[in-house]
Order: C-alpha cells, then structure tokens, then sequence
C-alpha cells in the first residue's frame, strides 16, 4: 500500500465492503500478507472472544449463530480498541465493518480524528455464487483458516493444512442462516455504501473472478493506476 499511502499522504483506513462470501477476507488476506498493513476483521475478532468464552462472546454467540448482527456500540468499541495498537498507527484495512450507518458514522469521526484517508471498495458478486461459495466453506476454529470444498480444498479431507484440526463448517454458513446474513446485508449494509457514495466514489469490484485477477485490481487501484 506505499504507492496509496504516499499519494495521499495521510494514513489509509482502507474498507472491503460487500456480502458475505464476496471474497473480502480471501483478498483482504492477500493484500495484508503482501504489504504489511494491519488487518481487522471483526467476523474473526468476534469468533475469537466466542472461542475464548469473553463477555463481548456470549453476547456475540447467539445473534451470529442464527445471522443477526452483533449490536453497533459493541462493535465499535470494539473497533476504537482494536485502532488504538500500535500496528494501526499507519493505518488499517477493514474486513466486516461497517455494517450499518452508525457504525459508518462511529467510523468516520475516528478517521477524522485521525487525519486518515478513507478508501472504499464494494465487492460484487451474483447472489447464486454467494450461496455456492457459503454452503462450500470449511473453517478451521483453531486458527480461523478458510477453505472451500471445490475451489479451494485443504490438502486431506477435513484438516487443516495450517494446524491440522479437524474443519467443520460454521454454524452460520447453514443454508438457513446464509439466508439471514444475506437479508441484514441488503437491509443494513447496503446503506452503508450509499453512506460513502454520496461523498466519494467508492470503487466497485467485480469479485466473481480468479482471486489473483481480483488482487491485481486492487493493487492498481491502491496505486493509482488506471484500470
Ligand atoms: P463475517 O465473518 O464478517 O461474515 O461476520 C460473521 C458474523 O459476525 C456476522 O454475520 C455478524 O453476526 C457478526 N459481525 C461481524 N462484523 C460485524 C459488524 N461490523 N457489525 C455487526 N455484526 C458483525
């Protein structure tokens, strides 16, 4: 991210918006692993105080479990926690927030106390894929690692690759519950990129491609090239 972060020269709070199974924590992986930047990803941060049985988990468990979202003030205290640590200081990439308005609204005062530049990016992808892409998901509860049965399976059947647990599906990639996350999505979510649209062009990402082809869009976008 140093092309971005000397043209704007201001620390970057970079944003992946889109549906659940749209790719963003596949690409915002990459992008982390590639330039360093800190990535949050509330999803994994909720899983996380879950597993470790955190007061913000047993809130969180039952709301995620049937596809609801976890309420603004926790996440966004969440969020302020998380920004505070030292790695955040030149700047971040977010996976899974915001979701809703006020958590956009939460997030900009941060961004402008900050001094940081706000970039925005919306994945795109057929609602028929998302489903294809969920229902095929394996997760790894030791160490969060994602792989998917046909397009990206781990190397033995059911383990994995990373740590070698065993992988289960998530509890709230049952159809059922897809269902749900995909209906908060539309009715909390999708304001959200009219939230930024009305202030900046937010760039949009056709996310149902090769994952090396959608990386090269970001980069070129992140550094200014034209597409
Ligand atoms: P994800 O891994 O990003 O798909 O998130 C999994 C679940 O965590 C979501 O379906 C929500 O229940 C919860 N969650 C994650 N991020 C947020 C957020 N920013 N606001 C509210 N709930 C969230």
């Amino acid at each position: 991210m140093g092309a971005a972060d000397a043209k704007a020269k201001r620390p970057l709070c970079f944003l992946l918006l889109g549906p659940p199974g749209a790719g963003k924590g596949t690409q915002s992986g990459i992008i982390a692993r590639r330039t360093g930047v800190a990535r949050i990803s509330t999803g994994e941060m909720l899983r996380d105080a879950i597993a470790r049985k955190t007061p913000l988990g047993e809130k969180a468990a039952p709301l995620m479990d049937y596809g609801n979202l976890v309420p603004d003030d926790l996440l966004v205290a969440l969020i302020a926690e998380r920004v505070a640590l030292p790695d955040c200081t030149n700047g971040f990439l977010l996976d899974g927030f915001p979701r809703t308005v006020n958590q956009a609204a939460a997030l900009d005062q941060l961004v402008k106390d900050r001094g940081m530049e706000l970039v925005v990016m919306n994945f795109d992808v057929p609602r028929a894929v998302l489903l294809r892409r969920l229902s095929g998901r394996r997760w790894c509860p030791t160490c969060q690692a994602t792989y998917h049965l046909e397009t990206s399976p781990s190397k033995k059947l059911g383990i994995c690759d990373n740590c070698g647990s065993s992988l289960i599906q998530r509890a709230d990639d049952r159809e059922n519950v897809v269902a749900k996350r995909l209906e908060a999505y539309e009715a909390q979510t999708v304001p959200v990129i009219q939230h930024y649209e009305k202030r900046f062009p937010v760039h949009r990402v056709d996310g149902y491609r090769d994952v090396n082809e959608v990386f090269a869009e970001i980069e070129q976008y992140l550094n200014g090239e034209p597409s």
